[in-house]
């Protein structure tokens, strides 16, 4: 059971930056408005995220480690309406078999939290333990228990490097919760709750708070597109941003890329690659999320109704003046 557990850890948790998406997913989901980040080692010695969410009650700290347990989903319904970024349950579970792992949650209005702390995948103890309300996970020596996944770790600063990416795709995508990242004790980023643009700005430079086409078309209740895009002709510094999210999750999807090289068709040569960030909220009856955690794909129930709706909306946003 063990060794199974291990080996469908793997595929959640392909490597440190894996964890740490997950750590933090769940920290959003929590509604954290706050959320700080230690790496050691590109996340090979330490990850630890602590949050001022919601918090977990004693009794809850088994089951957050327990496989296929979530708070999020009750039946199958809610499977059709994910409204979460976690919904599976295997999360925590993956991650606290491979590594050493302590989870420490005070839930609000309580005196005193407790701390669950578990040794690659078996549970040590739950004990008193003071914090502020919010969750504190900890992960410690990732993989130290699979010598052949620890052999597949690229270096420190290639595994900083996914970190990073991991950690820019969901501060881009929450600019309300402030959140603060360091890694060998120096401070990576410490971005304040704000607005998009700044948000954008912070992590890729100033061009990008200027020099954008703001889009916002809204076809329904049920479909939007907004964020920004942004012409490389006029970018000094071109950081290569293309970030799009679907419902808040980062997604990569052939159809989307198609749908905004459309948009961009005639404004753009061919050669050129635009930057953008850009929101698609739809109806999570018309998505099907449930495809692999660790792939950043999406599956529309109706890909041409989206992908017009995309070009279409683009090319509108394309032939309004720079903001
Ligand atoms: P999932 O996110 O799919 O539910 P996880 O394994 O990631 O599964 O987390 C298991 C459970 O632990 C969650 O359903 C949630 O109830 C709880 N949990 C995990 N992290 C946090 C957090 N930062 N704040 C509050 N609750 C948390
Ligand atoms: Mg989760």
């Amino acid at each position: 059971d063990n060794l199974v557990n291990r080996i469908c850890a793997g595929e959640v948790v392909e490597r440190p930056a894996s964890a740490l998406k997950e750590i933090l997913e769940n920290s959003v989901d929590a509604g954290a408005t706050s959320i700080t980040i230690e790496l050691a080692e590109g996340g090979s010695k330490l990850i630890k995220v602590s949050d001022n969410g919601s918090g977990i009650i004693k009794d809850d700290l088994p089951l957050a480690l327990e496989r296929h347990a979530t708070s999020k989903i009750d039946n199958e319904d809610d499977l059709y309406a994910i409204r979460t970024l976690g919904f599976r349950g295997e999360g925590l579970a993956s991650i606290a078999s491979v590594s050493w792992f302590s989870l420490a949650s005070k839930v609000a209005g309580e005196s005193i939290g407790y701390q669950l702390s578990s040794h690659f995948g078996e549970v040590r103890e739950i004990t008193p333990v003071g914090i502020n309300s919010g969750t504190v996970v900890e992960v410690k020596d990732i993989y130290h228990n699979i010598p052949a996944r620890k052999k597949f770790m690229k270096s420190e600063t290639t595994e900083y490097q996914h970190c990073r990416t991991v950690f820019e795709r969901i501060a881009v995508s929450y600019p309300q919760i402030a959140m603060k990242i360091s890694h060998n004790a120096k401070e990576i980023y410490n971005l304040t709750d704000g607005d998009l643009l700044t948000r954008i700005s912070s992590l890729f430079g100033n061009q990008y708070k200027e020099r954008y086409f703001a889009i916002t078309e809204f076809a329904s209740e049920e479909l939007t597109l907004s964020g920004y895009v942004y012409h490389p002709a006029y970018l000094e510094n071109n950081k290569n941003v293309q970030l799009f999210f679907v419902n808040g999750r980062y997604v990569r999807d052939k159809v989307i890329q198609n749908a905004i090289k459309q948009g961009f068709s005639g404004v753009l040569h061919h050669e050129h690659n635009p930057n953008y960030v850009l929101f698609l909220t739809i109806n999570p009856a018309d998505i099907d999320v449930n495809v692999h955690p660790s792939k950043s794909e999406v599956r529309f129930k109706d890909s041409g109704a989206i992908h017009s709706f995309i070009s279409r909306s683009l090319k509108k946003s394309l032939a309004v003046p720079l903001g």
